[in-house]
């Protein structure tokens, strides 16, 4: 007698469910902690933070802090570089990473194992779900 095994109910019809990943937010966190958050993003982040304090301690008009802020960002656009798993996507997008979901990075999000407690059915049709 063979013993099959069972698998969990794939919950491709919650709106977390992303690529076969969980992206349901950790609790007690706020986006800005999070450490599944794409490197890339979470650099520029930093940058913007960094030029906006130095435009501050010097007092710079808003033009010239939005330069700066521009600037310090101009220099950080070699995704490949920055992030040793970014795969581009080939769109328009500042952040055109096949891994990337928002400000997530689908590679660092844990498998969604199935249907769990946490589930919230998605509002688009499931039809929509592969494309
Ligand atoms: S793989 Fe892509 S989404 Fe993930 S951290 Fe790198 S650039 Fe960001």
């Amino acid at each position: 007698m063979t013993f099959k095994k069972i698998l969990p109910f794939p919950a491709k019809a919650c709106s977390f469910f992303v690529h076969g990943r969980c992206v349901a937010p950790k609790t007690g966190q706020t986006p800005g902690e999070d450490e599944r958050q794409c490197r890339v993003f979470e650099l520029w982040e930093r940058l913007q933070d960094n030029a906006l304090d130095m435009a501050e301690k010097w007092r710079l008009n808003g033009n010239q802090a939005v330069q700066l802020v521009a600037g310090s960002l101009e220099q950080a656009q070699d995704l490949g570089r920055l992030c040793a798993g970014y795969r581009a996507d080939g769109t328009d997008d500042v952040l055109d990473c096949i891994f990337a979901h928002e400000h997530l990075c689908i590679q660092i999000l844990p498998p969604c194992t199935g249907v769990c407690p946490r589930f919230q059915a998605r509002s688009k049709p499931v039809s929509d779900l592969f494309h």
